[in-house]
């Protein structure tokens, strides 16, 4: 069974013009490793916030067709139901990091689920170790680089042990060393935790040696879904 099913997806904002999304379908399955990309515009964020419940709980606007995570509607569970099988990490790595510290940072999310502190202290570990970032678990978060609170907000998603990770441009403030350390960490969690990894990317050079299948929206459709390879190869 797929973990994620998207079926005839359509999302209009209150006000705008046209839809951010129509009629989207794709299904991802366990284990896979998903890109989307396509212009600014597109409906990539909007597909985001379709997938970790924001869209329909949070935010206003006509929704019509279905999206399942791990076969249950997200309409019919609630946002914080649906995190704890899709961990999100968000564009803006300033907006996302919430406390003083990372070692708080990471415990944030996990003491929201009431899980007991050794079992905090542990996971802590186990995620700044996985992320490669063993060494700022006691530094202050406002003086990390931009790279560095990108990885720390994927080492609170990692925390929360979600079986799927969905990234939203996650290197847009990184350099090319950067973008690739991040998509390093990326394929670990892919290749060791099994983890189904989704990634929305504007710049698919580096990426496309990670993925294994690209998603196209271009104007709110979904235009291409296809391994990068056959994508690249076209005319
Ligand atoms: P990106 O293309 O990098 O995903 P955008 O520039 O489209 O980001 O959007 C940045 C922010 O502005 C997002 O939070 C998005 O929801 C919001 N936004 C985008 N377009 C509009 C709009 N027409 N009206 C109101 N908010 C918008
Ligand atoms: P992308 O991430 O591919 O840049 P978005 O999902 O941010 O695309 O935006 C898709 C469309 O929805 C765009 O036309 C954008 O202007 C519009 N949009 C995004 N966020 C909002 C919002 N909060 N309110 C109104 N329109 C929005």
């Amino acid at each position: 069974d797929p973990v994620i099913a998207v079926q005839n997806l359509s999302f209009t904002y209150p006000n705008a013009a046209k839809p951010a999304l129509s009629g989207v379908t794709f299904q991802v399955a366990a284990g896979e490793f998903v890109g989307i990309t396509g212009p600014a515009g597109a409906g990539k964020s909007t597909l985001t916030l379709c997938l970790n419940g924001i869209i329909p709980h949070f935010q206003e606007g006509a929704f019509a067709g279905k999206v399942l995570i791990q076969g249950r509607d997200s309409f019919a569970v609630s946002c914080a139901e649906l995190a704890r099988s899709i961990g999100s990490v968000f564009q803006d790595p300033e907006a996302q990091i919430v406390a003083p510290s990372v070692e708080e940072e990471i415990a944030f999310g996990l003491e929201n689920l009431a899980v007991d502190p050794p079992e905090i202290d542990r996971r802590i570990d186990e995620a700044l170790e996985l992320i490669g970032i063993a060494g700022l678990r006691h530094r202050s978060t406002t003086e990390l680089s931009g790279g560095q609170k990108q990885r720390v907000a994927i080492a609170a998603a990692v925390a929360l042990q979600p079986q799927i990770l969905i990234l939203d441009e996650p290197t847009s403030e990184l350099d090319p060393l950067g973008t690739m350390e991040v998509f390093e960490v990326l394929k670990v969690l892919n290749q060791r935790l099994k983890m189904t990894i989704v990634v929305v990317e504007q710049k698919i050079n580096t990426l496309m040696e990670y993925i294994g299948r690209l998603i196209i929206l271009k104007a709110g459709t979904l235009v291409a879904d296809q391994p990068p390879r056959a994508i690249i190869s076209r005319p």
